[in-house]
């Protein structure tokens, strides 16, 4: 049986992240600084370690079966292959930016102007949208020093807190994509490597999940029971045993983490107590 070749970044901001999804999903490998390339020791895969800009043309190509790549750079290089998952991390978004000190008008300041950027395509869309004509600058790296050499009137670069821009007295004036880390896979697999795609993404639907999620515990009076587990419906059912005090019960459930608050407040005023809030490493349904 052949291996899942897996493409991921070498190092960068989507190394880390990438490399703790699998060893959440329980699969194991090597990752070295001098390594290309790692056989996983208990997972049908081997783990390739490439730049994020090769792995879309990679795993059109097939040389990989499946990539971890940003959707910037997908949609920037415009490779034909599947995207699989969202996978929830990386998230950032391209922007556009100034000199601090320019008064912004709107799109058209750029009419004429020169905008730096490792992103023409993604840029070019935009401004074409927009109708407005700029010409566009292709840098590889540090595209925000740009505007300080002289170099151009404006940046599209990638942010996500802003701070880069603001020390190179710059800001940010118009969004012009969002993204996040996707699986992306080969549009021809064979029969066999799809199992093993579908395998993987098992694992990593098990582990968002779990991280959206919290077991709950608490006591409550018997009369109260049916208004707390109103807002805790678990994955079937709640489960609720009867404490050695007469009157009360536990009741166990799993909830939604992005909903917590709120009904933790329901839940109180309803009457629980001893509440315990527990992480899940992994939830199947
Ligand atoms: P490589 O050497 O592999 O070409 P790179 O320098 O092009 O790396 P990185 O800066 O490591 O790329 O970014 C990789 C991807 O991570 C980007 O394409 C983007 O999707 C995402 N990303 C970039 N900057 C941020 C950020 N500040 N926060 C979150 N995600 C980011
Ligand atoms: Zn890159």
């Amino acid at each position: 049986m052949s291996n899942l070749k897996i493409a991921i970044q070498k190092s960068g901001r989507l190394s880390d992240d990438s490399i703790k999804l699998f060893k959440e999903c329980g699969i194991k490998f090597e990752v070295g600084k001098s390594k290309l390339k790692s056989t996983s020791r208990n997972f049908p895969a081997d783990f390739l370690f490439l730049r994020d800009d090769d792995i879309p043309g990679y795993v059109e190509d097939g040389v990989a079966d499946v990539g971890i790549v940003g959707e910037n750079v997908l949609v920037e290089y415009g490779k034909d292959v599947d995207t699989a998952k969202a996978l929830g991390f990386s998230k950032c978004r391209l922007s556009l930016a100034v000199p601090r000190e320019v008064d912004y008008p709107g799109i058209e300041y750029f009419e004429g102007k020169s905008i730096a950027t490792s992103y023409p395509n993604l840029l070019k869309k935009y401004l074409d949208k927009k109708g407005v004509n700029a010409q566009i600058h292709i840098i590889s790296g540090s595209v925000e020093i740009a505007p300080g050499i002289g170099l151009a009137e404006g940046v599209c670069d990638i942010v996500s807190t802003g701070g880069t821009l603001l020390s190179n007295g710059l800001k940010e004036v118009e969004e012009i994509f969002q993204s996040e880390a996707l699986m992306i896979s080969n549009k021809g697999l064979s029969d066999e490597k799809r199992v093993l795609l579908e395998s993987l993404l098992f694992r990593i639907n098990a582990v968002q999940k779990a991280q959206s999620h919290k077991y709950v515990l608490l006591n409550a009076p018997n009369a109260k029971i049916d208004d707390i587990i109103r807002v805790m419906p678990g994955m079937r059912s709640p489960t609720i045993t009867p404490l050695k005090q007469e009157g009360w019960s536990s009741i166990h459930s799993v909830l939604k983490e992005s909903d917590f608050w709120e009904n933790i407040e329901t839940m109180r005023e309803a009457g629980a107590e001893g509440i315990l809030v527990i992480p899940i490493e992994k939830m199947i349904s």
